[in-house]
């Protein structure tokens, strides 16, 4: 299954690892009708391919910066496409966690959303700790 890696927020992150290999910018958010667009035209290269099974996965910097409002545009975006193109998307996230909470956890539980890569928030949760990295950019 073919994976389209979305960086809503670019290199934009609320850590600061030192292992990191994203510079530490601020990078603009990625509007909804980018999305859109960008959704459009890779599925219609897959579709072209005869491919009904694709992955879409958030990636960063830190993803959930984008806010939930934004994730909720999306994901209409998403249902849209589904429909019209009779296509599934499996919905991933590679995220820190630091943002994570009840609000998310309720609505990436509702339209399936999954969190990947477990094992490197714990690896970053271990290394902040260890490390004492820099907290400045903590919110
Ligand atoms: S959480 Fe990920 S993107 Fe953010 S600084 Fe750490 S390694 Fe880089």
């Amino acid at each position: 299954m073919p994976t389209i890696i979305v960086r809503p927020v670019g290199n934009t992150c609320n850590l600061a690892c030192k292992y990191c290999y994203v510079d530490a910018v601020v990078s603009p958010n990625m509007s909804i009708a980018i999305f859109k667009k960008g959704l459009e035209r890779i599925t219609s290269f897959y579709l072209g391919e005869n491919i009904k099974n694709i992955e879409i996965l958030f990636h960063g910097g830190e993803p959930l910066l984008w806010g939930l409002n934004k994730y909720k545009k999306a994901e209409k975006v998403i249902s849209e496409s589904e429909e019209k193109y009779s296509i599934k998307y499996i919905k991933c996230i590679q995220t820190n966690l630091i943002c994570y909470d009840s609000k998310f956890a309720t609505f990436f539980k509702k339209i399936t959303i999954l969190l990947v890569r477990l094992l490197t928030v714990i690896k970053v949760k271990i290394l902040f700790d260890y490390a004492k990295m820099d907290l400045k950019h903590l919110i």
